[in-house]
């Protein structure tokens, strides 16, 4: 097993396959990737080493993100790779909904259980305003399709930004009376690039946890391996509503995650000072010597992250690493 001087067990590998995105979201790339996305991502037989390795540790969650995982144009083997890797039961994929329509089909036969889309506002207009992309219906229509498809577990991710959707929980509680996703709002987090635009747009999460309880939403109880979301579910509603608050007390006690980078960098949380290059380790099949070195590196996990007292470790953007 993969576990932490404080005991905690990371069974969840969240693995950037590039940095480079098509959109703009202005709390992320706003002007677009910088020169390290054009750096060697990891080739598919690294990717099919590096999941071997986590797997028998005891990783059985690989998420595929990014930048925008669908600009891979190898994207579908390595779903495929993922997915045959003994041990892996979910396979995961984060996006900006840019391919769905066109190949959501193709990644669900390839193996993917569960997607999250990114939706930061319902509105047409605003969501052009904050993601540069003028294509919310057809990345709604996606979501539809995935539902449809019968993919076991559609999320979507909507960040809370002041100004732009605030106010916008009825909306997106309208959104979800009548379809089976859970809405994930998160937390607008502070890193090195964003930081006058996190100082402008940040809200707490705990005013929508206060409002849902108000009318009637109740608070899911969660296995301890659940990660740091809390999730709420209310009779009316076929889909439920999470919150991702890392500002909030404890957050980083239930992690159960562990991320690698698309140039093969080991991030042992989203805002470290340091990485660890396990490239070297993915050149040959043997993974023994990597699974060693993990099961060491991991004992340097802290606590918790420094958001609280403004640091954002060596993250300019969660581009780099994947969100
Ligand atoms: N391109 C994909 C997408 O749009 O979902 C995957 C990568 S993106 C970095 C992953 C998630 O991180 C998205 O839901 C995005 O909104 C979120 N994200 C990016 N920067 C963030 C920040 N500073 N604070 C909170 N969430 C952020």
């Amino acid at each position: 097993m993969l576990m932490d001087r404080f005991a905690r067990r990371f069974t969840y590998l969240r693995l950037s396959l590039t940095e480079n995105c098509n959109f703009r979201c202005d709390y992320c790339l706003p002007d677009g990737p910088d020169c390290t996305s054009r750096q060697a991502e990891l080739s598919v037989p690294e990717i099919r080493r590096l999941v071997t390795a986590f797997a028998a540790l005891g990783t059985r969650k690989v998420r595929l993100t990014g930048g925008e995982p669908c600009l891979r144009k190898d994207l579908l083997e390595v779903i495929q790779t993922v997915k045959a890797v003994p041990g892996i039961e979910e396979v995961a994929i984060t996006t900006n909904g840019y391919r769905l329509q066109r190949d959501l089909p193709a990644w669900r036969e390839a193996g993917v259980d569960a997607i999250n889309v990114s939706v930061d506002s319902l509105d047409p207009s605003t969501f052009h305003l904050i993601t540069g992309q003028n294509r919310l219906p057809a990345i709604l229509d996606g979501i539809d399709q995935a539902i449809d498809l019968g993919i076991p577990k559609v999320k979507v991710n909507s960040v809370l930004l002041k100004g732009y959707n605030g106010g916008a929980l009825p909306d997106f509680l309208e959104y979800i009376r009548n379809r089976r996703v859970s809405l994930r709002f998160i937390e607008l987090m502070r890193t090195n690039d964003n930081v006058p635009y996190y100082q402008r747009h940040h809200i707490s999460g705990q005013s929508i946890k206060d409002q849902l309880l108000f009318e009637g939403w109740q608070q899911c109880s969660k296995a301890k391996t659940a990660g740091p979301a809390q999730e709420f579910w209310h009779p009316d509603y076929q889909g439920k509503l999470g919150l991702i608050m890392p500002y909030s007390r404890d957050f980083c006690d239930d992690c159960n995650r562990l991320r690698v980078s698309s140039l093969g960098q080991l991030f042992l949380c989203l805002f470290t000072e340091h990485h660890q290059d396990l490239r070297h380790y993915l050149q040959s099949d043997d993974t023994t010597p990597l699974q060693a070195a993990l099961q060491q590196f991991v004992l340097s996990k802290k606590a918790t992250h420094g958001l609280h007292a403004q640091e954002s470790g060596a993250t300019r953007h969660l581009a780099m690493i994947g969100g």
